[in-house]
Order: C-alpha cells, then sequence, then structure tokens
C-alpha cells in the first residue's frame, strides 16, 4: 500500500492540534452543544510515529450499543508496542457518543449513523457527524478497520466483512486471521460506501453480542489489527503471531426468518456447521400445542444468532453464510480459540 503521506516526517494536523511524529495526543473533535449546555465532541486518539508509513484509522460503536470495539482500541492503545509505530494509527472508540451514552443503537434525532454518509455540514445531527467523521479521520487514512458486534440480544461470531472482488481487501483480511472473511455489497449511506469514495478502503470487523464484552470476540480484534498492522509494516515483525488458521472465504449468507411468533428452542450456536435441511430450532407456543421447525435452507457456517427465546414473525433468528465446507471450518473455529486462549499478547497484566 502506498501511503497519502511520504514526504519528510511533518506534524499530523487535526482539529487545528499538530501532533508532533513520535508523539500521541487525545483530541476533542467539536461536535454541537447538548440541550443542556454541555458542550459534545468526537474524540480521537492520534499516535503519530516518528517513522513515515500508512495512515490507518480504527473505531468503533458507530452503532452506540455496539460496544465491543471500545475494549479492543483501549487494549491496541495500551500495547507498547506502539512506541515503534511507523505512520499514523487514528483511534476512535466511540463515534456515536450519543448512542453509548444511551445504549442505544441510534443518535437523538432517530437516525442511523452507518445509514447517513457521506452526511453535510448542515445536514440532521447524525449528517454533522457522518460528515465530521468522513473528513477529518476516513478521508487522511489510507485504510480503517470498523468495529460492530451484533445489536442487543444477538451474537455473531467474529468475523470480517469486505466488499465482494476486492483482492487487496481479501488479502488483507486474511492477515486479520477471523475464523470468516464474508464479502457483503455494500450499503447506501454506509460508511464503507462514503469512504470508497474518498479513496479510504474500510473493513468491517464484526463480533459479539450488543452491550457486552466477549473475551473470544476481543482477542480475534486486537490479534487482528495488530496482524494487518504488522502486514502494511507499521509494527515490528514480532509484535504479534501470524493466524495459523486461514478464514473460511464466504460469498454469500442469509437469514432464517421465524414463520410464526411465539418461543424459541435453538439447536445451534455460532461457530457451528449446518447441512441443507438441519434443524436449527423449534418455535411453539406457550402450551406446546404448535410446534414448527426451522430447517437450514442451505449448508453453511452459522455466523449470528439471536439469544432471546421470545420471538415475533419475521425476526432474524439464524444467520448462516454459505460453505460446502463448513464442517472443517467448525474445527478451525476452535483451533482459533485455543491459539488465542495461549497467545502471549495477553499475558501482560496492563492489557488485561
Ligand atoms: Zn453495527
Amino acid at each position: 500500500m502506498t501511503p497519502k503521506t511520504t514526504a519528510r516526517r511533518q506534524p499530523f494536523k487535526i482539529g487545528g492540534v499538530a501532533v508532533a511524529p513520535g508523539g500521541r495526543q487525545t483530541i476533542g473533535l467539536p461536535l454541537s452543544v447538548l440541550s443542556n449546555h454541555t458542550p459534545m465532541a468526537l474524540p480521537v486518539h492520534v499516535v503519530h510515529g516518528a517513522r513515515p508509513g500508512p495512515t490507518l484509522f480504527v473505531s468503533a460503536a458507530i452503532h452506540g450499543d455496539e460496544i465491543i470495539g471500545v475494549e479492543i482500541i483501549r487494549r491496541l492503545l495500551a500495547l507498547p508496542v506502539l512506541a515503534k509505530l511507523r505512520g499514523t494509527l487514528l483511534a476512535v472508540p466511540i463515534v456515536n457518543a450519543f448512542g453509548f451514552l444511551s445504549h442505544s443503537r441510534y443518535l437523538p434525532d432517530r437516525r442511523d449513523l452507518n445509514r447517513s454518509f457521506p452526511g453535510s455540514a448542515r445536514g440532521s445531527l447524525a449528517g454533522q457527524l457522518a460528515d465530521l467523521f468522513l473528513t477529518e479521520i476516513v478521508a487522511p487514512a489510507d485504510l480503517g478497520i470498523d468495529i460492530h458486534s451484533a445489536t442487543i440480544h444477538r451474537v455473531n461470531l467474529p468475523q470480517i466483512r469486505i466488499s465482494p472482488q476486492q483482492k487487496t481487501m481479501e488479502e488483507l483480511a486474511t492477515v486479520f486471521g477471523p475464523p470468516v472473511v464474508l464479502e457483503a455489497p455494500l450499503r447506501d449511506g454506509s460508511l464503507r460506501q462514503a469512504a470508497a469514495e474518498v479513496g479510504t478502503d474500510v473493513m468491517l470487523f464484526e463480533a459479539g453480542e450488543g452491550l457486552r464484552f466477549d473475551e473470544f470476540a476481543i482477542r480475534v480484534g486486537v490479534t487482528g489489527i495488530l496482524r494487518v498492522m504488522k502486514h502494511l509494516s507499521m509494527v515490528p515483525a514480532r509484535s504479534v503471531r501470524d493466524a495459523k488458521v486461514a478464514p473460511m472465504i464466504s460469498e454469500s449468507s442469509y437469514w432464517l426468518r421465524a414463520p410464526e411468533g411465539g418461543v424459541l428452542r435453538s439447536f445451534k450456536t455460532i461457530g457451528d456447521s449446518v447441512a441443507e435441511g438441519d434443524l436449527i430450532g423449534i418455535i411453539s407456543d406457550p402450551f406446546g400445542e404448535m410446534e414448527t421447525e426451522l430447517r437450514a435452507r442451505d449448508a453453511g457456517l452459522l455466523i449470528g444468532r439471536t439469544n432471546l427465546p421470545v420471538v415475533n414473525r419475521g425476526d432474524g433468528l439464524a444467520h448462516i453464510a454459505r460453505h460446502r465446507r463448513a464442517r472443517s471450518v467448525e474445527a478451525a473455529v476452535g483451533r482459533i480459540e485455543a491459539e488465542l486462549q495461549e497467545d502471549p499478547l495477553f499475558d501482560e497484566d496492563e492489557i488485561i
């Protein structure tokens, strides 16, 4: 990857502040003033390496209740190896501070930030935040990693989502080393779409449950970001072990939705492989008089599911990434988990 800035190392300028090479600083980009006169800012931590290299942004909580990335970024910023950084890291652990404070996916104007890009300085609150984030963080970067989780009451197996047919991103996603890489088309108004228009590649890391932490998902995230940084020569080669297990690359996925409202018994969980026709769960009425079976339409790996057994007709109950050899991937998920369990990266007391 050719960095956007290759000239002699200059201070990194953002929000009227200049961070000197070899320095790091948290900066608040002014966003708005709340109704009670409290100023609201978009906080970013800049680590500006002493030596040149690419600019990487890592962001989380674009959906305010998807907090797993906040912990992933906290651990990333605690790593001593950042003292040797080449290039620049822009860490934004909480993009949607409004939703984060109210444990909500949305902004106070009830908009979804990830449908509000590119936004506008004169638009709605969501539009203004999208515009600020895109202009100050996304556009100056060469690459971005945006962290999400499932929404509340749902859980996702750690997975990277990239645009279809993008070979360079597929390579980076493989370096990251999640159990699954899913090709997902760009959505209108999403960060990924707006980033593509300003020439910044973005990969999305999806892992865990809304409003919850999950140790496996956090470890896949921290090691994955560090592996990408190592691949881009931003950190020394010994900073992190390479992934030993290649991810399952899936070109499509499907949701099993509830055909009826009722009470769900689930027989499969994330990381389980399914064959076509496999029983995934049964929905029954509270008296057990009527039962509706849910069966897999195609073979694949269960990458997301609901944790809430009370379901309405049409609710997404299980998300399955299509793959013919999902059974071997099921074993690979266990190997990745075991590998991360004993990774020396997580021995450091100050990180955990
Ligand atoms: Zn999200």
